[in-house]
């Protein structure tokens, strides 16, 4: 899949960043040294890890919050940066759930539409 700035990205639904009970910590996501580049471009400068996916990302492309625990209420959310390319996961799999609600949806309008016209 393919975002709006052209970087080809991975989107699963079971994706382990949909499931992080807590942001990952610094020490826990991909060491950022001369040789690292933003996920989303080629900066190479001010980079800093994106606390869901562990990837390098520059200041332009780490600007999203998003609390995390992301699908559980119960637990106390805090908000982190996320990198362009979690933000677009998360925005993909809020159309694809949408999508596939309003498809069981008329599914299941279709069903008993077929069932009272028997
Ligand atoms: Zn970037
Ligand atoms: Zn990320």
């Amino acid at each position: 899949m393919k975002t709006n700035e052209g970087a080809e990205i991975e989107f699963r639904f079971n994706d382990p960043i949909f499931e992080r009970s807590k942001a990952l910590e610094e020490s826990e996501c991909r060491t950022i040294d001369e040789s690292s580049e933003c996920t989303s471009c080629d900066e190479t400068k001010k980079l800093k890890p994106c606390l869901l996916c562990a990837l390098p990302a520059c200041p332009k492309h780490l600007v999203y919050q998003r609390p995390v625990p992301v699908d559980n209420p119960e637990r106390k959310r805090i908000a982190v940066q996320v990198c362009y390319n979690c933000q677009n996961r998360f925005l993909y799999r809020e159309c694809f759930t949408e999508l596939l609600q309003r498809h069981q949806l008329f599914e299941h309008v279709n069903d008993l539409a077929q069932k009272l016209l028997k």
